[in-house]
């Protein structure tokens, strides 16, 4: 890594290093981050774009897998700061746990960024080094519901039974989830403020998961008949898959048979989600944008770690309330998913 420091004391002819001896010069950046778990589809683009940015900052970051428990997270944040790094980035398995995470920091005196699960506001106004950056669910709730009533406008025919009713499925994401709860709100409000009469015939939870999102769709197949679901809303890309994998093998939603399709909404815009748009299985996501929330997130934590300012003009990103970065969600559908394709 390029040291600033070092650089410097070596072109003013001064050997700063070495009496720096093995400690770290005055600027080093070490990022210490925790993800809630590395085997999450939308967190892994997150993590993969957090160490870009990191290198393009000549920044080091480390980033831990807390295997989606707790006290393993909270026990790899004690080692991170006995190592000595200058910032914390963690995405809390349980956002309703900052609280003692904030405290280790401020003790510390150690910048702190949260992304993905919101944190109470009260926790973070506790110390002037923590922020947060992430989504508003509100939004992709939103056009989730809103690109069911664009297709039910375009296909009053999809009203299988005629009744003037949607009768729609909601998968959830985790309990306790911000997103999860306000997706779920936001979808059915966007339906309802648009006029659309809707009842929903099932919900329930698949923890953001691809295999728990087909298993709970064959259960609702199972009991409730295929022909009477007519719509599918989903908290994220991966359970929209995996319910989309459940209406196939019913022989339905295969990309062949437009009279054999239900519309399945996701969140994300996940590869596999544009693939299965392109495919003509799946209605529609919202780019839930993995570059610019770890890029913003790593930004903070650099400059924080440096001692500088943290401002809208240093990292590249509007500041609300001196805390949150709030990056915004993009309607993707048949008419614009090649645009993020990578
Ligand atoms: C994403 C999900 C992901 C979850 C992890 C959500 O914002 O939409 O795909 O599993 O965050 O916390």
């Amino acid at each position: 890594m390029f040291n600033k420091a070092k650089f410097t004391a070596i072109a003013a002819g001064v050997m700063f290093a070495a009496t720096m001896g093995a400690a770290q010069a005055a600027d080093d950046v070490l990022i210490g981050s925790c993800i809630y778990k590395f085997d999450d589809t939308f967190m892994t683009g997150v993590r993969n774009n957090m160490e870009k940015a990191a290198a393009d900052l000549k920044a080091d970051i480390e980033l831990v897998d807390s295997q989606n428990r707790q006290p393993m997270q909270n026990d790899q944040v004690d080692t991170f700061i006995t190592k000595g790094v200058t910032a914390l980035v963690i995405n809390p398995v349980d956002r309703s746990a900052a609280g003692p995470l904030v405290d280790k920091a401020k003790g510390e005196n150690l910048p702190i960024v949260f992304i993905n699960r919101e944190p109470d506001k009260s926790i973070l106004d506790g110390f002037d080094k923590a922020w947060y950056v992430g989504a508003k669910a509100e939004e992709s709730g939103t056009i989730g519901g809103q690109l069911i009533v664009d297709y039910f406008k375009a296909h009053p025919e999809a009203d299988k039974n005629g009744d003037g009713v949607i009768q729609y499925i909601l998968i959830k994401g985790e309990q306790g989830h911000q997103d999860a709860t306000l997706r779920s709100e936001y979808c059915v409000k966007a339906m309802k403020d648009a006029g659309m009469k809707i009842e929903e015939i099932g919900a329930d939870n698949a923890n953001w998961d691809k295999v728990q999102g087909h298993d709970k769709m064959k259960n609702f197949i199972t009991a409730k008949g295929i022909d009477a679901i007519e719509a599918v809303l989903c908290n994220n890309d991966d359970m929209a898959l995996g319910a989309i994998e459940a209406l196939k093998s019913e022989g339905y939603n295969t990309g062949k048979d437009p009279k054999k399709y239900i519309p399945v909404t996701g969140v994300d815009a996940t590869a596999p989600a544009l693939q299965a748009i392109a495919a003509g299985q799946m209605l529609g996501t919202s780019l839930n944008d993995a570059y610019n929330q770890g890029t913003a997130a790593v930004r903070i934590a650099n400059q924080a770690s440096k001692g500088e300012a943290v401002t809208d003009e240093s990292i590249g990103y509007k500041i609300t309330d001196g805390k949150y970065v709030w990056i915004p969600y993009v309607k993707v559908t048949q008419e614009n998913y090649k645009d993020f394709m990578k």
